[in-house]
């Protein structure tokens, strides 16, 4: 017998190992093996088992050394999910089934935690004690037993004076795991189901009608938790199990309290605070049947769930779902697949769902539900645009309009929240009197500026232009390279209300640890009048006490350099709007352009996703953009500057030649272009876009090109299929 094994080193291929006879009839694919490898003991997993065949009939194997788990990590419908991974995200197999195990399941030193236990043994007759000993006896009766430690505290006693009991036969001690629980400590009340609203029950009843996946499009505070949780609730009554992923900014207590209310110990939680013991455990739990819904962010759509009935990906739209590193997977995507090769049933939840998702329920890949009404408490709130040109004294951070509104808030002792929209690196060029911003015509997408050699260039088609010396609209000549930042707009704020408290959340506020919680505390007790902050506090955080939110910047979202700039500025103003008016407080968004026509901040103000989502969707289709393509970026990086320009040329230059000869599709590759983040971590990093009907077509170009030059040594070279960022 032959084991094929994945090694645990990014090795990318198979090992075959020859199974001893005492381990054959034990021996089962998807187990922890320990094989020599070289000069020392690996790990791995088995892929496949088979009989020696002619490929290694000849050859001496060696022999497997060990099975580390009789219980296997992936069951074979969960390797196949591996393996369709691998295949459409090219990336090496290591790499998937590293993703796919949390590395505190997989460390040598990991295992359960193992304690004392005491418990009464009711055969012995307690005869001949001391009157401390009986004392002793009775209350461990009185407790039915406990652990070790725990009584010795509770008791005021001392280990051996129960080992003593232990010796009359009173009572027995053994090892026994004991679980390390992320929500211990934690009050949780029972919940339960709530009956539910029309548009709620037909959501229900359509999930998992038939194979489709259910797009449950429902605005912020619809009860689309109410549903999943009665989805849920139907799974665990048939003997099955649940996935809830949910983006890990809003895994927070409330979060995985509602879960926990409804289904108690029923629930495991994986997220990145746990400690490597509760991840363990949880893990463990999981595999083992006795946790059977599991909550946490994109990793755990990997979850080994028992007899896995439903996933449901909470706030599908959200980029966090993808991972930006080997395997660049979508935790969305690959929700999807896991339910078609498990037959279980998806549902994606969002108020403002992703244009790939809302496209495949247009063309009935997808099936739609929608809650159009809140569901609680609470009405959606009133949103309307501020001319900054008419409202704004002149390069004003703040409107009259929005200063009113403040101080209307200030009067009546409600809270306001005002948002930034600001990336780090990603760097836009834009008109300083009038937010005018130079695009390129063949994209019709804003360039990026590189401050290195002081240029534009577009990410889409590699092409580039010099800096603008005038803007052609309004005739000025100060550029900007970034927005307005949260610390200027905070002591703009003060200056105009001295007497207000306001709080500042950005990158820089909330480095240090846990201040990102102590902030968000210290305003919900209602510390502070004013928050300020970026994209950080636009999502999921629930605030009753504010009634009015301002966006400052509205403009500088929407000519972010990136094909889905309109998309995001949708979702961040829908989700920010949902900050306003979520109790009984009626809320009011105010939001700052210099373009109150744009089509997209009126598809805000009326709150209307649909007529946003055709708008946007013909754009896209036009210009061959996802989701009627796949957009996919090769990226290079080296510590060599020079080298890593010379094979980004190179690999440009190849694609297109592939692309030029394919048969099917389309294919369109971009120059080769230096990242707008052109040197991180000291590499040079430059990429290569690929646009193609098929995301199998871009693979294969690729490793076309892969193996027909093998980068050398200094090089690094990965593919992202379907990238979400393009920087
Ligand atoms: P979403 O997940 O869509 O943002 P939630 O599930 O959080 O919405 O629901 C918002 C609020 O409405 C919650 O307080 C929830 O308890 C309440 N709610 C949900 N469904 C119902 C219902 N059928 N009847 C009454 N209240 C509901
Ligand atoms: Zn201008
Ligand atoms: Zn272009």
């Amino acid at each position: 017998m032959v084991a094929r094994v994945a090694i645990d080193l990014a090795l990318d291929r198979l090992f075959d190992y020859e199974v001893p006879e005492a381990l054959e009839r034990k021996l089962a694919v998807g187990q922890l093996l320990s094989v020599p490898f070289g000069r020392r003991e690996a790990r791995g997993f088995v892929l496949e088992i088979g009989e020696r065949g002619t490929g290694n009939g000849e050859r001496v194997l060696k022999p497997v050394s060990a099975i580390v788990d009789v219980t296997p990590f992936f069951t074979p419908k969960l390797l196949e999910l591996v393996r369709r991974v691998t295949d459409y995200t090219a990336a090496p197999l290591e790499s998937v089934l590293k993703a796919a195990v949390p590395a505190a399941v997989m460390r040598r030193n990991a295992r359960a935690r193992e304690l004392l236990f005491v418990s009464p043994s009711l055969a012995a007759e307690p005869v001949a004690l001391t009157p401390r000993q009986r004392w002793l006896y009775d209350q461990v009766v009185r407790l039915g037993g406990g652990w070790m430690t725990q009584l010795v505290r509770e008791l005021k006693t001392t280990p051996s004076a129960l080992k003593a009991l232990g010796a009359r036969g009173l009572v027995t001690v053994d090892v026994r795991a004991k679980r390390r629980d992320p929500l211990a400590g934690r009050r949780i009340l029972p919940s339960k189901p709530l009956p539910l609203n029309p548009e709620q029950s037909a959501a229900l009843a359509g999930i998992g009608r038939d194979s489709k996946p259910t797009l449950l499009f429902g605005v912020t505070g619809s009860g689309k938790t109410e549903v999943y949780l009665q989805a849920i609730a139907r799974e665990i009554e048939a003997g099955r199990g649940a996935i809830v992923l949910v983006p890990e900014i809003s895994l927070t207590p409330q979060t995985v309290n509602r879960f926990a209310s409804r289904f108690g110990d029923l629930v495991a939680v994986l997220h990145s605070a746990l400690s490597d013991g509760e991840r363990y455990d949880e893990w463990h739990r999981i595999r083992s049947g006795a946790a059977r819904v599991v909550v946490g962010p994109r990793s755990a759509v990997w979850a080994p769930v028992k007899d896995l009935g439903l996933i449901v990906v909470d706030e599908e739209h959200e980029p966090s779902y993808k991972q930006e590193d080997n395997p660049r997977y979508s935790a969305r995507d690959v929700a999807v697949l896991r339910g078609a090769v498990e037959g279980a049933k998806v549902v994606l939840g969002s108020a403002t769902p992703s244009l790939e998702s809302w496209r495949n329920a247009e063309t009935g890949k997808y099936r739609l539900a929608s809650i159009a009404r809140r569901a609680g408490a609470g009405t959606l709130p009133n949103v309307r645009l501020v001319d900054l040109e008419d409202g704004g004294a002149g390069g004003a951070i703040f409107s009259r309009d929005l200063l009113e509104a403040i101080s209307l808030r200030l009067d009546r002792g409600e809270q306001t929240i005002l948002f930034l929209n600001r990336r780090g690196f990603s760097r836009q060029y834009v008109c300083a009197r009038c937010g005018w911003t130079p695009a390129c015509d063949a994209c019709d997408l804003p360039y990026t500026y590189h401050r290195a050699d002081s240029c534009l260039r577009c990410h889409v088609c590699g092409g580039w232009t010099e800096l603008p010396a005038k803007c052609p609209d309004c005739g000025g000549a100060e550029f900007v390279c970034q927005g307005i930042g949260t610390q200027r707009a905070e002591a703009a704020l003060r200056k105009c209300f001295p007497k207000a408290s306001v709080l500042r959340m950005d990158a820089d506020s909330t480095s240090r640890r846990n201040s990102h919680d102590d902030i968000l505390g210290a305003f919900r007790r209602g510390e502070a009048d004013i928050l300020v902050g970026t994209q950080m506090i636009a999502k999921g955080l629930d605030f009753p006490n504010v009634t009015l939110v301002g966006v400052l910047n509205a403009d500088s979202a929407l000519s972010m350099p990136d094909f889905r700039a309109s998309e995001r500025a949708f979702q961040l103003f829908a989700q920010v709007a949902g900050r306003a008016g979520r109790a009984e407080l009626p809320g009011e968004v105010l939001i700052q352009t210099r373009n109150p026509a744009d089509s997209v901040l009126r598809a805000v103000v009326a709150g209307d996703f649909a007529k946003f989502a055709a708008s946007e969707l013909a754009e896209r289709n036009e210009a061959f953009f996802p989701p009627y393509c796949h957009l996919s970026v090769v990226a290079l990086k080296s510590k060599d500057a020079r080298l890593v320009g010379e094979w980004a040329a190179m690999y440009a230059q190849s694609l297109k030649l592939y692309a030029a000869r394919i048969k099917a599709g389309r294919m369109l590759v971009s120059e080769a272009v230096p990242s707008a983040l052109e040197k991180a971590d000291g590499f040079y990093r430059w990429q290569v876009v690929v646009r193609s009907t098929s995301a199998a077509a871009a693979v294969r170009a690729w490793r076309w090109i892969s193996s027909a030059r093998p980068p050398v040594a200094a090089l690094r070279v990965a593919i992202d299929i379907d990238a979400v960022n393009l920087v």
